[in-house]
């Protein structure tokens, strides 16, 4: 119904669709946001009273102009009238200032809270996350999201409560000088109260669609135009195709923006309809009165005067539900986001291990890239919208186990070198160690403890790992060589480089050490990054190092260079090194080999190429040329 023609299709969004509930726990955790701004809510809610209150001053003044000052030809009170017509406005502005200062200092203030501890939340999620998650999606709910539930609590908040107050006190004067006049001016707006709660709930399922429509744009615009992105839509040529992609997904948005505007437009239309009546009929039966001499000609200006104060508050407070509904959409998302556990969670009781010794131990390892169970941002929004829908569909996987009945232990100081085809599980396993996953059944211990017992940050401390891509930071090339250990000295920061070969080739660049690298910086090769890598890790020292060895073959001077560095950082490490190199296996204490997931053999180089197994057809095909 979306392309349905004209903009009357737009009318009739499927009212009759049930969108969560506004519960009280919802209530309580929005309201926990703002409690930390008490004061400045408090002062929020005092200018308002005060601009509310102010706000029938001048229609009681154009009464007393009307039936004093003018019949009496007083000169001297007109002019006190008119310098209070001046007043008032005056002292709202000055008050106004004031508000808009509280407001935003707790509406920024909320937004600061929000989006920090989303970003302390989502650092602390899995790898299993974020390979679920588009990071535009999640830029998403740190920006609109957040700013969208700022709203709730300032806007909407603001909005309702000046509104009651503005009604109040216009009623009061109203009633104070004709009761039955005011009466049939507000007759008919009970009728509007169910309808408006109707158009709550859709209107609040419109906004959600729309936001996430919004943040799966988002989504692409992220895919797109990172480098890797754009590097790849360029050698492909697939400019259309993205467009296309891109242009589809701001067609849904801008559909969701239409539809949203125009929810509930019968609903506002019949309510200015109302006013339009009431307002006719308070002229007509208060004119009457005039002429009956009932009441004053000036109560029947100020009335009037009131009456065009009245309906917008009145209707905006029929219509306070479907605001507060709809802000309250932001908080939701954000919420969903807060509350994602993490797979890999902290230990409840942990158990230091520094100074680590370094033994690691796999003792019957099973581990699955599982999805039979919610993961990511994206299965949760599909999970909480069609509830009935049935389990997210897992991923298709070759085999059940990724890894199947893992065991075995490196020695402190030993080089252990995992070996097999691609695809059978040696990244997996070397993921195991630092937790970037947690085992489905078994142990992966260091030095006796579970993993999962060691407290994160000795675990990170004790276990370094250089990946074959090395991710650099946007930043000086000192500074990411610091990451490791932000305490370093400059000294002790050229000695890593030095002993990774890479300082000469750093002080060799017009800037050196303060080089801008990462995406957007300076270029270096695979093969200085990867050195720029190892000289990371030296800096942090770990006792426990990960290693998986690059396969692109470098040329042989960079090789060289690499192999030195690495061989200066093995040493006396437990190192556990998908290995690629015929030098490495020859070095190590004892090779693993995986197929399938599955350790198939176990033992040294000599050991292993004297029987006639796998290790023997890989070391032909495989190891020689490297060598
Ligand atoms: P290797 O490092 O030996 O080449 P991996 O450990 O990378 O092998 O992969 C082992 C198996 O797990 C492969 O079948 C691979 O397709 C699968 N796998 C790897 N990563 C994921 C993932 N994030 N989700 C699902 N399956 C994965």
């Amino acid at each position: 119904m979306m392309h349905g023609g004209g903009w009357w299709s737009y009318l009739s969004y499927d009212e009759e669709q049930e969108p969560p509930k506004v519960d009280r726990a919802l209530l309580r955790r929005v309201w926990s946001y703002g409690r930390p701004y008490l004061r400045g809510l408090i002062g929020v809610m005092f200018t308002i009273f005060v601009i509310s209150g102010l706000g029938v001053v001048p229609p009681l003044i154009i009464r007393e102009l009307v039936d004093v000052a003018l019949p009496e030809k007083d000169l001297g009170m007109l002019t006190v009238l008119g310098l209070g017509m001046i007043g008032v406005p005056l002292i709202s502005a000055l008050v106004g200032i004031l508000q808009r200062w509280w407001t935003s200092r707790v509406g920024e203030g909320i937004i600061f809270d929000l989006r920090r501890e989303l970003f302390d939340h989502l650092q602390r999620m899995s790898l299993r996350f974020f390979t679920a998650t588009k990071t535009g999606e999640l830029m998403n709910r740190l920006n609109s999201d957040v700013t969208g539930a700022q709203q709730a609590i300032t806007g909407t908040l603001v909005s309702i409560v000046s509104n009651i107050v503005s009604v109040m006190a216009i009623l009061i004067v109203m009633f104070d000088a004709e009761w039955r006049l005011t009466l049939l001016a507000v007759a008919a707006l009970p009728l509007f109260v169910i309808p408006a709660r109707r158009v709550a709930k859709v209107l609040r399922q419109v906004t959600q669609d729309q936001m996430e429509h919004n943040a799966s744009m988002s989504a692409i615009l992220q895919e797109a135009f990172n480098v890797s992105g754009a590097l790849l839509i360029r050698l492909f040529g697939r400019w259309d195709h993205e467009s296309r992609r891109f242009a589809d997904q701001a067609a849904l948005v801008r559909d969701y923006g239409v539809r949203r505007a125009m929810v509930g437009r019968r609903f506002f239309a019949a309510l200015g309809l109302v006013s339009a009546f009431g307002t006719a009929a308070v002229f007509w039966v208060g004119g009457f009165m005039v002429i009956q001499d009932e009441i004053t000609l000036g109560t029947l200006v100020m009335f009037s005067a009131l009456l065009t104060q009245l309906y917008g508050p009145l209707s905006a407070i029929t219509n306070s539900r479907v605001e507060f509904a709809t802000s309250l959409v932001s908080f939701e998302r954000v919420f969903e986001v807060l509350d994602l556990e993490t797979d890999v969670p902290d230990p409840e009781q942990p158990i230091p291990i520094s100074p680590a010794k370094g033994k690691v131990e796999f003792s019957d390892v099973y581990f699955r890239y599982q999805s039979d169970e919610v993961e990511g941002l994206e299965a949760v929004k599909r999970w909480r919208r069609t509830a009935d829908a049935g389990p997210v569909v897992p991923q298709a996987s070759t085999r059940e186990w990724a890894l199947e009945d893992v065991s075995f232990v490196a020695a402190p100081g030993e080089l252990v070198a995992l070996v097999g085809p691609s695809g059978a599980g040696k990244t997996t396993t070397s993921y195991l160690v630092p937790r970037l996953y947690d085992v489905n059944q078994g142990v992966v211990a260091i030095d006796g403890v579970d993993v999962r017992r060691i407290p994160f940050e000795e675990l990170a401390a004790t276990v370094g790992v250089v990946t074959q891509e090395t991710y650099l930071f946007h930043d000086t090339i000192e500074a990411n060589l610091r990451y490791a250990r932000p305490d370093a000295g400059r000294s002790e920061i050229e000695a890593a480089a030095r002993a990774a070969n890479i300082h000469d080739m750093i002080s060799a660049l017009p800037e050196g050490y303060q080089t801008l690298v990462g995406e957007r910086g300076y270029r270096l090769s695979g093969g200085e990054k990867q050195r720029i890598a190892i000289a990371r890790v030296i800096l942090k020292d770990p006792r426990v190092l990960i290693l998986d060895e690059a396969t692109s073959h470098l040329d042989s001077r960079s090789e060289a260079l690499i192999q030195e560095a690495l061989e200066k950082l093995m040493a006396g490490r437990t190192t556990l090194a998908i290995a690629h190199r015929l030098s490495t296996v020859r070095a190590a204490h004892q090779i693993i080999v995986i197929d399938e997931g599955r350790v198939v053999e176990q033992g040294t180089h000599e050991t292993l190429v004297a029987h006639d197994g796998l290790y023997r057809q890989l070391y032909e095909t495989q190891f020689e040329t490297v060598a």
